[in-house]
């Protein structure tokens, strides 16, 4: 017998991961506006930063466009789903104005922000916004205000530097999807240069982030690889590779899907850590486990550090159609 037996593997399952509510209302909201207008359903941008996710509603008949001038005039009648990320306010503007008809999947989490921002503003305050330049969330936030009135701050380095004309009247807001550390940083040094920078009434970072970086870190230490389940171009699964090489895994690796795996590059491992970003589908994460078990002789422990129990409602034009779970 030739066989070679399997390695023994630890893997340490991280919970809460994957879909947000945030995420799971934005994919509701395209499946259900297809079930009740009909393909096409136009989509400005990634609905969530996911190809698996963006892939799967194309079969159903949902296009995506980056920008609302992609969308043929004979379709104007079709609907156009704003993702979760959040929208400038010159996006349903014009969409008004070329008299699209759209329906809103910008996380309530992220409107939140937006309102803060505002706030912040009408009581005279100038807003700096802790964020990653170029995400569509930031863009989204900025575009709340007009052009020039919000500042962005990225880094510690950026709070250092930052020279506000008003530095007594300040007010902050974050990108939902931040480092939890990271961010405590760069606010430890805004409020030590300005003692008057005023908070946002509630956390700007969501749960769904604040959540799935508690269960990475405490699950990370003695992990010999760590793997994030998540796109590139996600915000919160980047993160979460951070958290987990900063919590002490050897390597931390971002997946999109099992294939993508370099196995020759995996070498010797005993224990694995796993977690998926708010916009990664769980059936990665299996298909991720069964490519680890074809090659070790697997054990899944669950790390689970909270239960979550957020919903969103969706839209009230969607809410009476009944959504067939797939
Ligand atoms: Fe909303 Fe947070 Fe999910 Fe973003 S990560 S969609 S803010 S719940």
């Amino acid at each position: 017998n030739m066989q070679v037996s399997r390695p023994p593997l630890t893997i340490r399952l991280c919970g809460p991961r994957g879909f947000c509510a945030g995420v799971d209302r934005a994919i509701q909201i395209v499946v259900l506006a297809l079930k009740r207008y009909g393909a096409p359903v136009y989509v400005r941008h990634e609905i969530v930063h996911n190809r698996y996710v963006v892939e799967g509603l194309e079969a159903k008949g949902a296009i995506f466009v980056e920008e609302l001038n992609e969308i043929p005039a004979e379709h104007r009648d079709q609907p156009v789903v704003f993702s979760a990320h959040g929208v400038p306010k010159s996006v349903p503007e014009d969409a008004q104005s070329r008299s699209l008809f759209y329906l809103d999947a910008t996380c309530p989490l992220v409107s939140k922000v937006h309102k803060q921002a505002m706030r912040h503003q009408r009581l005279g305050r100038h807003v700096v916004l802790i964020g990653h330049a170029g995400h569509p969330e930031v863009i989204g936030t900025m575009g709340q205000l007009p052009e020039g009135t919000v500042s962005l701050i990225e880094t510690v380095e950026d709070a250092e530097l930052y020279q506000p004309s008003d530095p007594d009247n300040l007010g902050y807001v974050t990108q939902t999807t931040l480092s939890v550390d990271d961010t405590a940083g760069v606010i430890a040094k805004l409020q030590e240069r300005f003692p008057n920078l005023t908070a946002p009434s509630a956390d700007s970072i969501c749960y769904a982030t604040t959540n799935r970086q508690e269960a990475v870190k405490q699950a990370a230490p003695g992990c010999d690889l760590f793997i994030v389940v998540g796109a590139p171009n996600s915000s919160n699964s980047k993160r979460l590779v951070e958290v987990a090489l900063r919590a002490g895994a050897t390597r931390s690796l971002l997946v999109q899907r099992a294939s993508e795996i370099d196995w020759d590059s995996i070498g010797t491992i005993g224990t694995l850590g796993i977690s998926a970003g708010a916009s990664a589908p769980e059936v990665i994460v299996d298909e991720i486990i069964e490519a680890f078990r074809e090659r070790f002789d697997a054990s899944v422990e669950l790390a689970i550090t909270t239960e979550e129990n957020e919903h969103f409602l969706v839209n009230r034009e969607l809410r009476d159609i009944e959504l067939t779970r797939e």
